[in-house]
């Protein structure tokens, strides 16, 4: 059974195109372009899912969810948070808390942010209080200053449930 602590970084890039839906955490965005991938190009719930899945020093989504695979083909992407939880939760962790970045350059996304807390906090079976989500542009600089691509970076520290809550 493991003890204390541990924290994972997960990170993940999306091309944006016409045509697709934006979806960001599991929440459905309105805006011109969407995110370009094999499943739903969910760049928060990938980089979520890659958070966890390091904190618990198990791989990565790449080798869970290979993108080779057509069962994952347009996937809804909390398929993957809700197996990197399981699999936490079959090793003796839960999720303490998750911190999100997601850089766009557009659209304003601070009036959805807390639609995308409580949709992950809802995934990762924890108060909404355990998750924050923060969105910055990228300066007009770099492929997502120039509006080509989007980013997340998500940090989670997962507890040992030997510990008190
Ligand atoms: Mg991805």
């Amino acid at each position: 059974m493991p003890e204390g602590f541990r924290v994972g970084l997960g990170h993940d890039t999306h091309r944006l195109v016409a045509g697709k839906p934006l979806i960001l955490g599991g929440v459905t965005i309105p805006h011109d372009l969407g995110l370009a991938g094999h499943s739903d190009a969910d760049i928060v719930l990938h980089a979520l899912t890659d958070a966890l899945l390091g904190a618990a020093g198990l791989g990565d989504i790449g080798e869970l969810f290979p993108d080779t695979d057509s069962r994952w083909a347009g996937a809804a992407s909390q398929i993957f948070v809700r197996e990197a939880v399981r699999l936490l939760a079959a090793s003796d962790w839960r999720v303490g808390n998750v911190d999100v970045i997601i850089h766009a350059e557009k659209p304003k996304l601070s009036t959805h942010k807390l639609a995308i807390r409580d949709q992950v906090a809802i995934l990762l079976e924890i108060q909404p209080d355990r998750v924050n989500i923060k969105a910055k542009t990228g300066e007009k600089v770099g492929p997502v200053g120039r509006g080509e691509a989007m980013e997340c970076h998500v940090v989670a520290l997962i507890e040992s449930k030997k510990n008190t809550a």
